[in-house]
């Protein structure tokens, strides 16, 4: 073996000591640094760098010691085993806000309530983005485990996507290998209309023996209208409602014959709920909305309500924002709080203060909220607290709260998604907001949030609280027009 220093080398041999220091680090001169800022390299390949410079080896004054062998730069990172980075410009970069611009400060990651799960958190996956190790993000379950809730984006100082960035994750995985029922889901709604793919006469059936069953609690000529022609409000369902939980469809039918709303359901394609957006199907996601917007012009409706989930309401508009913009001219999407808003404000409802007495609290749906202020540029913060007040004015808000508010751990899909320890301990930081808040009744605005709390928080975490959702909130509040101690009606509602 030969001893050599840099810069003699590169007198030897005509070039800048650069020159060597980089042939050294390419590999294109194998050779190992020792004590002295000297390097060793073998005869072979000090002869072969000669031989490509006219030198003559014999003529060079030399320090020859015995050595073990070198080996190339090639052969030394696959005894380190170190990994070769992709394309940096690969299938997840294609969109400059999903890392370009990415400061690894880790703000994300200090935000997000699953970082550490997998040894994974939202920077690490922007990086690995960036650094084209696709295989790796495609191949992990983490970016399954999110719950797209933003929580991460809100607190990101250089507005990185990671929730389309997460998106994009999910979409690029083989269908074959989306966790839980998902795709199946996705699938069922593309051959029948809903996620659970109830058959029509199924669901007619279920609507119209619940109706009577109204019409006899005491909602006198009661009827659901299922495929009325020219309805203001066309409502979709969410299909586990039907399926599982039939009365809570009754919340929405008392406020709407209190208001004496004009509204119907369609027979078929009625679900809102759109898992093509947690799986990152645009192709679906779009096909499924597409569907809703033809029952708008089939029943001629001038409204849309998408009163399931925030994600229903954010999904469906996303899709109609993305692909149907035209289409938005001719009919409106509205959300469960500007139509309560509306009953309120116009007296079409009434509601008495006097029913809710515990200390209350709301927890804002990461859809409704944080997301729709990024995405559609108004997040729904005031205005369920307004209507909350109205029905339980022993208010008190969460902190943090607003835009800056914890997912309750089952968005993304997580509430069917098969990472149950995941999404409770996700859940650990809504448990301790609604603990801290010492409210015994917690209102929300999805089925998901409502769920996960209700069915799941409560048990795991101790929390001694009554959930509801926003319009269950309000149809127990309701009262007769008239009745001692109500509003009196500005009479365009009806009696109950
Ligand atoms: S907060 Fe934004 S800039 Fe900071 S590491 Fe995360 S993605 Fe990168
Ligand atoms: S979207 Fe929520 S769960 Fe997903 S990485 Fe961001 S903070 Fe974490």
């Amino acid at each position: 073996m030969i001893v050599i220093r840099i810069g003699q080398l590169a007198d030897q041999l005509g070039v800048h000591r650069n020159t060597i220091r980089n042939w050294i680090s390419s590999g294109r001169l194998p050779a190992r640094c020792i004590s002295g800022k000297r390097y060793l390299l073998s005869e072979t390949d000090f002869g072969r760098i000669c031989r490509e410079f006219g030198i003559d080896l014999s003529a060079l004054k030399l320090k020859y010691v015995r050595g073990a062998p070198l080996m190339s730069r090639e052969m030394e990172l696959r005894e380190l085993n170190v990994r070769r980075l992709g394309k940096p410009l690969g299938k997840l970069s294609d969109e400059p806000s999903w890392g370009s611009a990415c400061m690894t400060c880790g703000s994300c990651a200090s935000a997000c309530p699953i970082s550490g799960v997998d040894g994974m958190d939202p920077r690490k996956m922007v990086r690995m983005s960036v650094l084209g190790l696709e295989e790796d993000i495609l191949e992990s379950q983490w970016p399954w485990k999110c719950t797209m809730c933003g929580k991460c984006e809100r607190a990101c100082p250089q507005n990185v996507d990671i929730v389309g960035l997460v998106h994009r994750i999910r979409g690029l995985r083989d269908r074959s290998r989306v966790p839980g029922p998902l795709h199946k889901g996705v699938l069922m709604c593309l051959a029948k209309g809903n996620n659970l793919g109830i058959p029509r006469e199924d669901f007619v059936a279920i609507v119209e023996e619940l109706s009577a069953e109204m019409a006899e609690e005491g909602y006198p000529g009661f009827t659901s209208p299922i495929d009325k022609k020219g309805a203001n409000l066309l409502v979709t369902v969410n299909s586990k409602e039907p399926f599982a939980e039939p009365d809570d469809m009754k919340y929405w039918w008392k406020i709407f014959y209190a208001a004496g709303e004009s509204w119907t359901i369609p027979s078929e394609n009625w679900e809102g709920v759109n898992w093509a957006y947690s799986t990152g199907d645009d192709d679906s996601l779009r096909k499924i909305v597409g569907a809703i917007v033809r029952n708008m012009y089939a029943l001629e409706c001038k409204t849309l309500l998408l009163p399931e989930t925030g994600h229903a309401y954010y999904a469906t508009r996303y899709g109609l924002e993305r692909w149907f913009k035209e289409d938005l001219k001719n009919f409106r999407v509205t959300t469960v709080f500007d139509l309560l808003m509306s009953y309120l404000d116009e007296g079409r409802i009434q509601v008495d203060p006097s029913r809710h007495r515990k200390v209350t609290t709301y927890t804002d749906p990461c859809h409704y909220g944080r997301k729709s202020l990024k995405m559609f540029g108004h997040g729904y913060f005031e205005e369920p607290r307004s209507i909350i007040r109205k029905c339980a004015p022993r208010f008190v808000d969460i902190y943090p709260t607003g835009a800056d508010n914890y997912c309750c751990g089952a968005g993304g899909g997580g509430w069917a998604l098969p990472f149950k320890e995941e999404r409770v301990f996700h859940g650990r930081f809504k448990s301790r907001q609604i603990e801290a808040s010492r409210a015994g009744l917690v209102i929300t605005a999805c089925h998901n949030c409502r769920d996960q709390i209700m069915k799941s928080l409560r048990m795991e975490y101790d929390l001694k609280v009554d959930v509801k959702n926003i319009w269950q909130l309000v149809a127990d509040s309701l009262v007769r027009p008239g009745a001692r101690g109500s509003v009196p009606s500005a009479g365009r509602g009806r009696e109950i």
